[in-house]
């Protein structure tokens, strides 16, 4: 990977949840002057786009589109009926004896995680990944508690000691190269510089052996809830996962509320999409079901389980039919290794937790479209995160629907006055034909004797800033396909 100087905030704003309205268009333009970082993102997001295909064919070959489709499913039907599941996981899971906390929003799911830590005068906090936690802000109130809390996870981590910020749901360093961790270790855990990765994992381990053994509290988050059974599922590479939820006395797993799958069977086929989606694996090095904490007899596992079950906006998705498919992702970032603006504008630009397609789906939805209104259009609509999707959520169709929303709250007159020109031109084959005429005589007028158009006035001046605009020929496509011969009909 190649060395960035990505700009870490735009106006000062930390780059994680800028406050006030977010336009992407003016963090994009940030971002898209680094080309070393565009290309490391790229490297490493056709790699894992093309281990995704691999590892699909060769485990289900045809049958992969008849998967997704009972993987969507499944999810549909339990987001359809998440109150019955989510009951049945609370009582299951309490016969198991873990606490379950329910917390409205992401001050709630904080205050709930920190009492619990003083309550069990918690110094030292592992907290393996977890993309609800970096929602909700978790480690920020418990540091303000007077609890050390560190990252575990390899990426997490070094993101947390560069005091930097994720950029994809998988892979959260993806925008960071060797040297960029090579100094970090160097000036914050005074290790010896260098640039090898075994060698940089051995120092990453050590450093956090020491904090396992010590630490009184762990945190996780939860890939999947197993009603039938009140388990809570976490899937990890690096085994720690493993080691915050079995060292430390106390365990606290906080989860969103549509994690919940019915039983077993549902979590068999979901896990194995989950895996090949994310990273091109078979399954996950680590999957770890808990059922409850230590029983009497047992060698390991802490002595007190807690499960915080977070809403935060996720009931407001729910209740609204146009978006509700959302709530059946199982976070694997295929899409976003699929979406060439992903790719282009990278993670940080999306100025949220969750970037890439699903990003510019749940964030509008999860902090209001107000704050959030040029999310939407972080898509060329081109389609390939719905083909990526393993569980089949159609995000270029909400992506249009959230784009109609902003349209009608906040459009300019120019915009309306544009679309209604739009949707009328696409009115009938006549309407079609007269538009696009005289779309290609003004844009003639203007090229003069150029078969380019290089630089476009007023407001179309966006479109002409990164490419050159073709002239269209004087014949439309019928005349010329006419013209060889070609059938109409
Ligand atoms: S929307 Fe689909 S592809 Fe994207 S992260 Fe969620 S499950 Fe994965």
């Amino acid at each position: 990977m190649k060395p960035t100087s990505t700009p870490r905030s735009v106006d000062g704003e930390p780059t994680l949840f800028p406050t006030g309205v977010h336009d992407i268009r003016t963090r994009a333009d940030l971002f898209l002057q680094d080309h070393d970082l565009q290309g490391a993102v790229r490297e490493a997001t056709t790699l894992k786009d093309q281990a995704r295909r691999d590892a699909l064919g060769e485990a289900f070959g045809n049958d992969v589109d008849k998967l997704r489709s009972i993987a969507s499913e499944i999810k549909r039907h339990t987001i359809d009926h998440l109150d019955h599941y989510l009951d049945q996981w609370i009582s299951n899971a309490q016969a198991a004896g873990t606490q379950v906390h329910l917390a409205i929003d992401a001050e709630e799911a904080n205050r709930i995680v920190v009492e619990i830590a003083r309550e069990k005068n918690a110094k030292l906090c592992v907290k393996s990944k977890s993309m609800v936690t970096e929602e909700t802000h978790l480690v920020p109130q418990l540091q303000a508690a007077g609890v050390e809390t560190v990252e575990t996870d390899l990426g997490e981590f070094i993101i947390q000691i560069d005091d930097d910020a994720p950029s994809h749901i998988v892979m959260p360093m993806i925008h960071k190269d060797r040297k960029s961790v090579a100094r970090a270790f160097e000036r914050e855990l005074g290790a010896r510089y260098t640039e090898e990765p075994e060698e940089l994992t051995r120092i990453a381990r050590e450093h956090l052996r020491e904090k396992y053994r010590q630490a009184d509290l762990g945190i996780s988050g939860g890939n999947f809830l197993v009603s039938e059974s009140g388990s809570v599922v976490i899937c990890t590479n690096e085994g720690n996962g493993r080691f915050c939820t079995s060292a430390p006395k106390t365990h606290i797993a906080v989860v969103g509320i549509e994690k919940v799958v019915p039983g077993f069977d549902d979590l068999s086929l979901l896990l194995h999409l989950l895996a090949r989606s994310a990273t091109g694996q078979p399954l996950t090095c680590y999957t770890q079901i808990l059922t409850g904490p230590r029983r009497d007899g047992e060698l390991d596992g802490p002595t007190e389980m807690h499960v915080v079950l977070v809403d935060a906006g996720r009931t407001r998705i729910l209740a609204d039919p146009e978006f509700r498919e959302s709530l059946s992702c199982i976070r694997c970032g295929a899409c976003l290794n699929a979406c060439p603006v992903y790719r282009k504008a990278t993670g940080h630009a999306y100025g949220s937790v969750y970037s890439g397609p699903i990003g510019a789906v749940i964030t509008p939805l999860l902090q209001g479209l107000d704050k959030n209104p040029t999310l939407p259009e972080a898509s060329s609509l081109c389609g390939a995160c719905h083909e990526a999707c393993p569980v089949a959520i159609d995000l270029p169709r909400m992506l249009v629907a959230l784009r109609g929303r902003t349209r009608k709250r906040r459009g300019t007159l120019g915009e309306r006055f544009g679309l209604t020109l739009l949707r009328w031109s696409f009115s009938s084959v006549f309407m079609y034909r007269i538009s696009t005429g005289l779309q290609a005589f003004f844009m003639r007028c203007i090229s003069g004797e150029s078969d380019r158009l290089r630089s476009a006035p007023g407001p179309f001046s966006g479109w002409t800033r990164e490419r050159d605009l073709v002239i269209p020929d004087r014949r439309s496509f019928r005349q010329r396909w006419r013209e060889r011969g070609g059938s109409t009909r």
